[in-house]
C-alpha cells in the first residue's frame, strides 16, 4: 500500500485525459474490449418517463459472458503477472461470474487457476451448469466446499479462505509463487479498474451531451456484492467531479459496517494512484437493501419482471441473481418517484446473464 501522505499527491485532476494518465503506473493486462457500448434505452424511456442509458458491461469480453468482474481483472492479472506468480486462487459461490472470469483471465494470462468455491445452491454432479460448466471447461482446479447444517454464508466463505491460505502455503513451500485474489476481485487494485470504468463512462456521456442525446447525468444505478464495483465508481466519481448520484442496490445481505469498508476501499485504490481520500461514506454512498431477498441466489418476483421488462421492450437480458434485482430496484425508484420524471439515468449492466443457464432454484419463474 502506498503511503497517502506521499509528498507527490494529486489533488484532483482536471478532465478525463488527466485522470487517465494515473493510470500508466499500474501493471495491467489488456483483457477486454474497451469502451463498453453506452447508449439510450428508447423504448423503456418512453415508458418510463425518463431517459434510461445504458453502460454494457456485459460486453467487456474475454469469453461470450463479459461483465464487470473484467475490469478489475485487468490490474489483478495485471500485478499477478508483474509479480511473477503462477497460480492465481479464488473465491465465491459455485455459480460465480468472478470466479468463472478470472479462470478465464489466467487461461489468457498463461496463469494457473485454483477456485475454492462455497454451494450454497449444491451443484448436481451429473448436470454441471452455467458458470461451473465453463470453469471446468477451461480445466480449472474446482475446489467445492460444501456448507455445514446452519452454518453462515459468511462463515462458509472464511473458511473457503482458510483452506485455500493452508494450499498456497504448500504450493510456495515448493517454490511456487501463488496469487491471491479476494471474491469478487474486490480489493484496491481491483477497484482501481472501477476508477478506469467510471472516467469512461464520464467520456461516453460528454459526447452524447455534446450531440444532444443527454442531458446531465443525474443516477447511476448498479447491484452491489462484495463492494468492489461500487467501491471503484465512488472513486471514479470524485476524482472526475462528477455529482451523479451513485444508487447501489444490495444483491445480497450485508451489515452495517458495510458502507465504511467500501469507502475505504474506494480510498485505498485512489491511494494507489497518488489520490489523496476523496470518498467519505456518510456523504457518498448510498446502499439500499430493500431488493435482495429472500437472499443471494434466490429468486424474487421484483428480479423477475425485470428480466422479462427488458427482454420484451429491448430485447436484451439480465440475470436473476445481480442485475434483475438492481433492475427491479432501478424501476422501483422510478415508478414511485424517488426519481423524477425526466432525470437522466445510467444503468450499469454487469453481466451475469449465464445465470440464465443455471440451476433452476436459481432461475425463478420467468414466465408469467
Ligand atoms: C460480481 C457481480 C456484481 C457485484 O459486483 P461487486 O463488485 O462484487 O460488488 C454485480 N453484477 C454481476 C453480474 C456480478 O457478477
Amino acid at each position: 500500500m502506498k503511503n497517502m501522505e506521499n509528498a507527490g499527491a494529486v489533488r484532483k485532476p482536471e478532465g478525463t485525459q488527466e485522470v487517465r494518465a494515473l493510470f500508466q503506473k499500474l501493471p495491467k493486462a489488456s483483457l477486454g474490449f474497451f469502451p463498453t457500448p453506452f447508449y439510450k434505452l428508447e423504448r423503456l424511456s418512453g415508458e418510463l418517463g425518463v431517459n434510461l442509458f445504458i453502460k454494457r458491461d456485459d460486453f467487456t469480453g474475454m469469453n461470450l459472458f463479459g461483465g464487470n468482474k473484467v475490469r478489475k481483472l485487468e490490474y489483478l492479472i495485471g500485478d499477478a503477472v508483474s509479480q511473477g506468480c503462477e497460480y492465481v486462487f479464488t473465491f465465491g459461490a459455485t455459480q460465480s461470474n468472478h470466479a468463472m472470469q478470472t479462470v478465464s483471465a489466467c487461461r489468457r494470462a498463461g496463469l494457473k487457476p485454483v477456485l475454492y468455491l462455497v454451494a450454497i445452491v449444491e451443484p448436481d454432479e451429473a448436470d454441471v451448469r452455467s458458470n461451473l460448466l465453463l470453469d471446468k471447461i477451461m480445466g480449472a482446479e474446482v475446489h467445492i466446499v460444501k456448507m455445514l447444517p446452519g452454518e453462515e454464508e459468511a462463515d462458509a466463505e472464511d473458511r473457503s479462505v482458510e483452506m485455500a491460505r493452508a494450499h498456497m502455503k504448500r504450493l510456495e513451500a515448493e517454490g511456487h509463487k501463488c496469487y491471491e485474489v479476494p471474491m469478487g476481485g474486490a480489493s484496491a487494485v481491483g477497484s482501481a479498474g472501477f476508477i478506469e470504468g467510471y472516467t469512461e463512462l464520464m467520456e461516453q456521456a460528454e459526447k452524447l451531451q455534446q450531440d444532444g442525446v443527454m442531458g446531465h447525468l443525474d443516477y447511476i444505478f448498479h447491484g452491489t456484492g462484495t463492494g468492489g464495483t461500487m467501491a471503484g465508481l465512488l472513486a471514479g466519481r470524485a476524482l472526475n467531479h462528477s455529482d451523479a448520484e451513485l444508487v447501489s442496490i444490495h444483491v445480497s445481505h450485508k451489515d452495517e459496517g458495510y458502507p465504511a469498508r467500501c469507502a475505504k476501499l474506494a480510498n485505498e485504490a485512489l491511494a494507489l494512484l497518488d489520490v489523496e481520500p476523496l470518498v467519505e461514506a456518510q456523504r457518498d454512498v448510498r446502499t439500499d437493501l430493500n431488493y435482495y431477498l429472500p437472499g443471494y441466489e434466490i429468486p424474487n418476483e421484483g428480479a423477475s419482471e425485470a428480466i422479462r421488462l427488458l427482454a420484451e421492450k429491448e430485447g436484451l437480458f439480465i440475470d436473476p441473481v445481480y442485475t434483475g434485482k438492481a433492475f427491479a430496484g432501478m424501476l422501483d425508484y422510478i415508478r414511485s418517484g424517488k426519481v423524477a420524471q425526466g432525470s437522466n439515468v445510467v444503468f450499469w449492466h454487469t453481466g451475469g446473464a449465464t445465470a440464465l443457464f443455471a440451476e433452476k432454484e436459481i432461475l425463478g419463474n420467468l414466465f408469467e
